[in-house]
């Protein structure tokens, strides 16, 4: 197979070759690599065996071989991310009628982990892109949805998500970029910071205010590219999510029609914090990607480094850290996917537990990630290594759909609201 050739690129190591290949080799036939404790298909029904295959398979075949390159050259890989879609991997939680998948936030979460592990900063932007297409389908009116949902779903077009602005981060509810009506339609002007995608998609769901102070005040407009006023920032320079460009975005007057709006006036506060809270997990998801591919990585690693006479994988020190990595894994993944079967059920827990969830795995698989690099010593510093990557292109995730201090405030507010 071509793309497994691709994937055997042997980097030398003293008299060791560490083949990086092996991390992917979980998925689809060659399951052989992979520890039974931490196999993410245990407790999975045949069907969701099955679209996980498919997605560790297109992981695999379609992303790992390109994932330096696309980090490297800063690349969006827009015709990789089509055929993702043709995998129903557009709107997986958009519903079948307008073109989506039709699947669960748990489904959805068991394909954005498979697909992390062949590249996270793509895997990221099309979890956000699912997000955009998500917030649509489920606020939007017939002819809203009939008009943008196929085209997202089968990433013909892509879309962007905007709530941050230069002035508010953390506090969203404090957005200015205003939004004012004259006959039939809104003039925006303003500007959101940080845009996935930005510059780069076709639709802009954009959070805007339309009435006073506060999240009461904002809504919610579909803005498509080609609107007048209209423009970008510069592409950001990151450390990682190299694959997605992050650009400002800046409406000046822009007439944007009435009936691009989602929800009434007044609800874009609720549905930029609904789709969030899928968001959370998919990022989450996410994070388990790597995660997973960094312990075999450094599994894999210890077992053919030699020092003082042996291989690594013979410290007791190195086995037992191996092993908490291999537990937090576990833990993360437990914690992800109980989240994301509240959210499904719409169970009055969702918001606080898609938050613990957030909070608990983007930092546990940020420094599983960090102990996988640890135990590669120098070679995990160095860009031939695949763990930096992964360690790089998840630490935004502890930034961003709402910062870990701002899940500690959404946790802490629905225990003492209980109270
Ligand atoms: C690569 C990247 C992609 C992004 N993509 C998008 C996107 O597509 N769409 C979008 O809308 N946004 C996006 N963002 C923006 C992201 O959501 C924000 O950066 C994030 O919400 C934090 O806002 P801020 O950067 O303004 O930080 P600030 O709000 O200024 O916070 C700075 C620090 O202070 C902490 N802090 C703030 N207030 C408190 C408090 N009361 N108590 C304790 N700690 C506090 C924060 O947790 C943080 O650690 C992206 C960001 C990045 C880096």
């Amino acid at each position: 197979m071509a793309a497994s050739r691709a994937l055997t690129r042997v980097v030398r190591l003293g008299s060791h070759n560490i083949n990086r290949s092996r991390i992917f080799q979980f998925n689809g036939l060659q399951r052989r690599g992979i520890a039974a404790c931490i196999d993410p298909s245990i407790g999975l029904t045949d069907e969701q065996k099955e679209f996980q295959k498919v997605a560790f398979d297109f992981a695999a075949n379609e992303m790992a071989p390109h994932m330096a390159e696309w980090d490297q050259k800063e690349i969006f890989p827009v015709e990789a991310m089509r055929k993702a879609a043709q995998l129903g991997f557009g709107g997986i939680y958009v519903h079948p009628d307008v073109g989506g998948s039709g699947l669960s936030r748990l489904d959805t979460s068991i394909i954005f982990e498979a697909l992390s592990t062949g590249c996270v900063s793509t895997t990221a932007y099309i979890s956000i892109h699912n997000m955009c297409a998500w917030m649509i389908d489920t606020f939007g009116n017939k002819e809203q949805r009939e008009k943008y949902c196929p085209d997202l779903c089968s990433m013909q077009k892509f879309a962007s998500y905007c709530l941050t602005e230069p002035g508010s981060g953390s506090d969203a509810a404090s957005l200015l970029t205003s939004a004012k009506l004259q006959g039939d339609h809104y003039i925006l002007s303003g500007s959101k910071a940080f845009i996935s995608g930005g510059g780069d998609t076709d639709v802009y769901v954009v959070m805007c205010r339309t009435g006073g102070k506060g999240p009461k005040g904002i809504s919610c407009l579909v803005v498509e590219k080609e609107t007048l006023g209209l423009s970008f920032g510069k592409k950001e320079k990151k450390i990682g999510w190299n694959s997605q460009p992050t650009r400002a975005v800046i409406f000046e007057d822009c007439a944007v029609p009435v009936t691009n709006r989602l929800g009434a006036e007044g609800e874009g506060f609720n549905i930029a914090m609904k789709g969030l809270n899928g968001g959370r997990i998919n990022i989450a998801s996410c994070s388990l990607g790597a995660a997973h591919a960094a312990v075999l990585l450094a599994r894999d690693h210890l077992c053919v480094r030699k020092q003082f006479g042996e291989t690594l994988s013979n410290s007791q020190y190195l086995q037992f850290k191996l092993a908490e990595m291999a537990t937090k894994l576990v833990a993360s993944r437990l914690m992800v996917r109980q989240a994301a079967l509240s959210l499904q059920e719409g169970q009055p827990d969702a918001v606080a537990l898609c938050s613990m969830a957030k909070l608990f795995v983007t930092d546990e698989c940020f420094s599983i990630c960090n102990q996988a690099l640890q135990m590669h010593g120098g070679y995990g510093y160095l860009k031939d290594y695949a763990v930096q990557q992964y360690l790089r292109d998840i630490r935004v995730h502890q930034i961003l759909e709402g910062t870990n201090e701002v899940m500690r405030m959404i946790i802490a507010r629905s225990l003492l609201a209980e109270s």
